[in-house]
């Protein structure tokens, strides 16, 4: 396939699974994005980077109901089926794989994929207790019923494609997992679905965490030696304690154990400095690798 025609949206997964196996035979790369719609520009880069590697595209566009816990926003996450579709239209998307519930979950499902160990120990799995299961249990059925063998995420739920990577390793699945930098908005936001339920005076707060993230970078370029994991915690805390509601952690982190560093150790040259905080009811998460990614280009 091309990429030039509009998606097919699939909603059914034997047709799914019979076109991704035509493919396969066609000898063709079958890459996976795997999404839960409202699509923006940052999934829209992850469409564009599959394109690039793979012959049949797939989006999946699925609110995923165990990822959620109580009192969060399953029901009221936007929903945009034919805007999603238009969006992966012109990022060259083949197939739109928009299943409902009961055919991911059917009834009596009681299948749950767990990755244990410490990338689920901190971080978000502190705040969303049983969260990284319902990501794990969904990205293993899609797995399952794409059968791909590029599968594209964002480094934006760093947490989540560590996951991903652990869970891809440890079940030998032959797939290749693609992490791409985040994508952010002109004034340095990071974009999210999640984005559209902030009032003009929340977004304007929201920047807090990526002025958080461009502190801990100017930290370390301006210290002569390592600063301590403390002093960037501290730098990167600071405008999120100013700027938002409540902040559920900023933590400094081995990127690939995610083990937290402890406050006196010098921080390593690769250093993940992650955090979550919420304003009214919405909860942002944002994260940078020191060493590794570009600091987020946000005025002070
Ligand atoms: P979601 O629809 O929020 O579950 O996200 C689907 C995929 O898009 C995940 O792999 C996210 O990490 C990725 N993603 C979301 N926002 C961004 C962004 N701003 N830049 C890059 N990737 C993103």
């Amino acid at each position: 396939m091309t990429g030039t025609a509009p998606p097919v949206v699939v909603r059914d997964p034997g047709e799914l699974r019979a076109r991704t196996a035509a493919a396969r035979r066609r000898d063709e790369v079958v890459g996976i994005v795997p999404t839960m719609g409202a699509l923006h520009a940052g999934h829209i880069e992850l469409v564009r980077v599959a394109r690039a590697h793979a012959g049949l595209v797939v989006v999946s566009d699925f609110v995923n109901p165990t990822q959620f816990g109580p009192g969060e926003d399953f029901e009221r996450y936007p929903r945009d089926l034919d805007a999603d579709v238009a969006l992966c239209a012109e990022a060259g998307a083949d197939v739109v794989f928009a299943p409902a519930v009961e055919a991911l979950y059917p009834e009596g499902a009681a299948t749950t994929v767990r990755v244990g160990g410490s990338l689920t120990s901190e971080l978000c799995a502190r705040q969303r207790p049983g969260h990284f299961d319902g990501v794990a249990t969904v990205v293993a059925k899609l797995l399952c019923q794409v059968g791909p063998s590029l599968a594209v995420f964002g480094r934006k739920d760093y947490q989540q494609l560590k996951v991903v990577e652990r869970l891809v390793l440890d079940l030998g699945l032959d797939v290749r997992v693609l992490g791409v930098p985040t994508v952010r908005e002109p004034d340095g936001l990071a974009m999210s679905s999640r984005n559209a339920y902030l009032s003009r005076e929340e977004r304007r707060r929201a920047l807090g965490l990526a002025r958080g993230l461009a502190a801990a970078h100017r930290l370390v370029r301006s210290a002569g030696s390592p600063p301590t994991a403390g002093a960037v915690r501290a730098a990167a805390r600071a405008p999120v304690d100013e700027s938002f509601d409540s902040v559920d952690y900023v933590e400094v982190c081995d990127p690939d154990s995610l083990v937290l560093l402890a406050d006196d150790d010098p921080v390593p040259a690769r250093t993940l400095v992650v955090g979550a905080g919420r304003l009214g009811k919405t909860r942002l998460i944002d994260n940078t690798v020191l060493g590794e990614d570009s600091p987020p280009a946000v005025d002070q």
